[in-house]
């Protein structure tokens, strides 16, 4: 990208893993070389997040995939961002499709835990992104439009926000977006922070791709002005492809 913003690569491990291949995963990405000017995140399950982050080398930092959007208390099986910050986790995604889809997430929802997570502390990889469906129905902007409300709403410092556009169609499924696509919504997204934050703090907020990135088409997508790092699923999940993803600049 050629906004003023460090490149950015995170590695979403979604619900995947044995405490034997997390520990394959940590070595591989340990013996890779990472540029130094680069954010790289990586976002275990959260039962295998304090072992990575205790066993990572100093270059990847470690992400929560979510949080609860409130403070402690009478909320069985979720984990505050309170709890993450005490932990030493130091970022958390938020409003990915596949919570937003399988377990009813709202864009409110997703709102108020973004600005909950900044509040704690934390800093933020907030997903946004259009079914199949959405689009070829013509509502492509009107659901991004209506996924950044929220946030716009409820977020006062975007500092430490990081926005990634992942289109559900191009999620796990090896039909990435060309990068004219991508560079299409990114630069609607930029345009978007530029008339609610102005343009300096446009251009330092990151807008991130993801959806089916690999390291065979990393390169070209990371040519693009507006596309300033990625999210990472399935190839997140081998040390090697990763680590060439981080060197796509
Ligand atoms: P994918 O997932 O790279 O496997 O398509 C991306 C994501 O869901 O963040």
């Amino acid at each position: 990208g050629a906004s003023s913003a460090k490149f950015f690569v995170g590695g979403n491990w979604k619900c995947n893993g044995t405490h034997a291949s997390v520990e394959k995963l940590v070595a591989d990405l340990n013996a890779g070389e990472v540029p130094s000017d680069i954010d790289v995140v990586v976002a275990p399950p959260f039962i295998y997040i304090d072992w990575v982050r205790a066993n990572i080398k100093s270059a990847y930092k470690v992400a929560a995939q979510n949080c609860w959007s409130k403070p402690d208390g009478a909320y069985t099986g979720e984990i505050s961002a309170e709890m993450l910050k005490d932990a030493g986790v130091p970022w958390v995604v938020t409003g990915h499709s596949e919570r937003r889809l399988l377990l009813g997430e709202s864009s409110g929802t997703v709102g108020l835990k973004t600005a909950h997570a900044l509040d704690v502390g934390l800093s933020v990889i907030a997903c946004i992104g259009e079914t199949l469906e959405q689009r070829n129905a013509g509502n492509l902007y009107t659901t991004i439009d209506l996924q950044l409300q929220p946030l716009f709403e409820n977020v006062k410092d975007w500092s430490r926000v990081v926005l990634a556009y992942e289109p559900v169609w191009a999620i796990g499924t090896g039909v990435v977006a060309t990068p004219a696509q991508a560079q299409e919504v990114h630069a609607y997204v930029r345009k978007a922070l530029t008339d609610r934050l102005g343009k300096t703090a446009a251009q330092s907020i990151r807008v991130i791709y993801g959806g089916s990135v690999t390291d065979a088409n990393c390169n070209e997508l990371a040519t693009q002005e507006d596309i300033d790092g990625f999210l990472v699923g399935g190839a997140s999940l081998k040390g090697e492809a990763f680590v060439r993803i981080c060197n796509a600049r």
